[in-house]
């Protein structure tokens, strides 16, 4: 393969992907080459990724159990603090059981490769995140997309290929677009046509439901879903990712998921500091509802309409409002240029391109979080409703 012909075709398509550098903590105001820029694209919802309380839990369970796990957890590498913080989930998630994997990735991976396999179906929204398509791609199932949240389609499709073997999986939030899946409507697909549901609460987690437990606590419908998947990296401030169901399925998934399996222990620090997050999610709720209260703000200052579903139901509730913001340019090279224009005047959200979102729909994802101050968020939108 020729690497640098590879290379300079991605940057005449506008879709070449250069790093970008902060030199100090996950914050609100960040700084990138010497230069302050405040930060709208994080995943650091609550603002728990340098939570000092959380740091010093960080610090004592170095301490107590060192920097790495040294083993696989069926092996050598479980600690009891990683069964507290599987307990702590199964409970924050009103759920029996969970399981811990190194991060969102690898739990999409192991759970989909283990529940399903060749002779499955699997019922995929059209925009679900890359590690949903990964995990089913490596099951063998076959792979069916319906229209995003679309429920009419979904059936459709059921009809059409359900064999008896099926799931359907989506996003609770989804990443690109903020809208929240119509959960309460696909589960009664799933039991209407007996198949299993699964939902990535990556970004809902923390964000959505009166006490921010997810899309199953948004819909009400606790205990419905057959699988609650989630990530520990984005509200919760730390890294790994989980699983939540019913006492067999997890101890299946610690039994045939390759991804839990075949990898060394996420590191008791990390497990430390989403304990202590999960904690603070628990005790808080101040930050969950500051989070709700710049999501509706900055999307109001900046005009846009809503696009979730769930408003337009019964379940009308501010938590129905997102911290992600998509702002859809279309062109690549044009939704570059709109982020490079924000980054001179000191405002960090990187264009989201193909293949992360469909061809022509590339776009500025804004995120807001609890940290974010109004005035300053004021001032986004009013530098952003210029440029636009
Ligand atoms: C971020 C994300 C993941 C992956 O989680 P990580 O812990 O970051 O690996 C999975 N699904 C969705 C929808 C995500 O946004």
């Amino acid at each position: 393969m020729d690497f640098s012909n590879e290379i300079n075709n991605l940057k005449q398509r506008g879709l070449y992907r250069e790093l970008k550098y902060f030199e100090s903590q996950q914050a609100p105001y960040n700084t990138i080459l010497g230069r302050k820029v405040m930060v709208l694209s994080s995943n650091n919802y609550l603002g728990l990724c340098n939570d000092e309380r959380i740091k010093k839990a960080v610090c004592e369970a170095i301490h107590k159990y060192g920097v790495g796990s040294g083993g696989s957890r069926l092996l050598s590498g479980s600690f009891e603090i990683h069964k507290k913080l599987e307990q702590k989930i199964a409970q924050f998630k009103f759920c029996q059981d969970s399981i811990i994997f190194n991060n969102g990735f690898m739990a999409n991976l192991g759970v989909i490769s283990a529940i399903c396999d060749k002779s499955s179906v699997v019922f995929c929204d059209r925009l679900n995140h890359a590690s949903i398509i990964d995990g089913i791609r490596l099951s063998g199932a076959k792979l069916v997309v319906y229209k995003h949240c679309d429920v009419l389609d979904l059936e459709k499709k059921i009809k059409r290929y359900n064999n008896g073997r099926g799931l359907i999986v989506t996003d609770g939030v989804f990443s690109m677009d903020g809208d929240i899946a119509p959960m309460d409507d696909i589960v009664s697909i799933a039991e209407k046509y007996g198949l299993l549901t699964m939902v990535d609460d990556a970004h809902a987690t923390g964000v959505i439901g009166k006490k921010g437990r997810g899309t199953s606590e948004y819909f009400n419908i606790k205990g419905k879903i057959d699988i609650e998947m989630g990530t520990l990296s984005k509200a919760i401030g730390s890294e790994g990712g989980y699983v939540a169901g019913k006492r067999d399925m997890i101890d299946f998934l610690r039994n045939k998921a390759r991804s839990f399996i075949y990898s060394t222990a996420i590191a008791p620090h990390n497990v430390a500091a989403a304990i202590a997050g999960i904690d603070i999610i628990e005790n808080e709720p101040q930050r969950i509802a500051n989070l709700r209260k710049n999501s509706q703000y900055i999307k109001e200052a900046l005009g846009l309409n809503m696009r979730c579903r769930s408003e337009a139901s019964s379940l009308v509730d501010v938590s129905g409002i997102t911290p992600i913001i998509p702002i859809v340019i279309g062109d690549a090279e044009k939704a570059l240029n709109f982020s490079s224009s924000l980054l001179e005047q000191g405002i960090y959200i990187p264009a989201v391109r193909p293949p992360t979102v469909p061809e022509g729909e590339s776009r500025l994802r804004l995120t807001v979080t609890a940290l974010h101050m109004i005035e300053d968020l004021k001032r986004v939108a009013d530098i952003m409703r210029k440029i636009l």
